[in-house]
C-alpha cells in the first residue's frame, strides 16, 4: 500500500522539528528529522580532522564512501548512529550547525544520505523535516509545506528556548540571529538541492501563528490531499 508522506522544509529555526514531532505524535507517523543526518557526517568529518574553513572535497569523499549512518528510534526519539555509534548527543552545538552547513552542500554528502532517507518513507508514514524534501528527496510527497518566518523571529524563539532550558552559553539574540542567516544564505545559495519551496508547496509563515494554530492549518491542508 502506498505510504502517506509530509514534506516540511524551511530555513533555520523556524519550527520544522516542533511541528513535525506534535504531527507525528498527532498522526501516529514516523518523524524523520533529515538534519540529523547531515549533522552527523559533520560530527564524523570533524573527528577526522576536517575543518569547515578548508573543505578539501576528496578527502571527504573518500572518507564517507564507506561509512555507514542508520536511524534508530528509541522511546519514540530518532538516534543516529555512524558506524554503529550514536553520535546523537553532539549534534546540537553552532560547530556542528555550521560544519553540516558547509559539507551539506558536497555532492557526495548528499548522494549518501538518499537512499536512506527514500527507504525510510517507502517502509512507514512519514513527517520529514530537511531543507530538499519536497524537491528531490521526496517529489511525490503527499503534501509538501515550506515554513518560513523573519531571521528575527527565528532568533529570538532559539534565544528564548535556549534561556528557558537554561543552556544559554555565550550566545546573544545578535550572534543568534547572525548564525541563522548565514546558515539560509548558504543554505540557499548552493548549487546542489538548495533551500526552497516545491512548486507545489503550501507556504505557511509561522510569524504570527501559534503552535496549534499552525498543526490546525496543516491537518486540514492534508485532510484535502487524503480525502
Ligand atoms: O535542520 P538542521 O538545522 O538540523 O540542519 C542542519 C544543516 O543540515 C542545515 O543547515 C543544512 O545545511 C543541512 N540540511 C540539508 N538538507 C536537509 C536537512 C539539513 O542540507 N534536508
Amino acid at each position: 500500500m502506498n505510504k502517506i508522506s509530509i514534506a516540511i522544509d524551511g530555513p533555520a529555526g523556524v519550527g520544522k522539528s516542533t511541528i513535525a514531532k506534535m504531527l507525528a505524535e498527532e498522526l501516529k507517523y514516523v518523524y524523520v528529522d533529515t538534519g540529523a543526518l547531515y549533522r552527523a557526517i559533520a560530527v564524523f568529518l570533524s573527528d577526522c580532522g576536517i575543518s569547515p574553513d578548508d573543505l578539501q572535497e576528496k578527502r571527504i569523499a573518500d572518507l564517507i564512501r564507506d561509512i555507514r549512518v542508520e536511524i534508530r528510534y528509541e522511546d519514540g526519539t530518532q538516534h543516529v548512529l555512524v558506524n554503529g555509534t550514536d553520535v546523537t548527543g553532539r549534534l546540537r552545538t553552532q560547530e556542528i550547525s555550521r560544519m553540516a552547513s558547509v559539507t551539506s552542500a558536497i555532492p557526495c554528502v548528499r548522494e549518501k544520505l538518499l537512499d536512506l532517507q527514500r527507504e525510510l518513507a517507502e517502509k512507514y508514514d512519514v513527517i520529514m523535516d530537511g531543507r530538499d524534501i519536497g524537491t528531490v528527496v521526496l517529489p511525490q510527497a503527499t503534501l509538501k509545506l515550506f515554513l518560513t518566518a523573519s531571521a528575527y523571529v527565528r532568533a529570538k524563539r532559539r534565544y528564548d528556548q535556549l534561556k528557558e532550558s537554561g543552556i544559554l552559553g555565550d550566545e546573544t539574540l545578535s550572534s543568534i540571529q547572525k548564525e541563522i542567516e548565514e546558515r539560509d544564505y548558504q543554505d540557499s545559495h548552493r548549487e546542489i538541492a538548495p533551500l526552497k519551496p516545491a512548486d507545489d508547496a503550501v507556504i505557511v509563515d509561522s510569524s504570527d501563528l501559534s503552535m496549534e494554530e499552525e498543526i490546525r492549518m496543516i491537518l486540514s491542508h492534508l485532510k484535502e490531499k487524503i480525502r
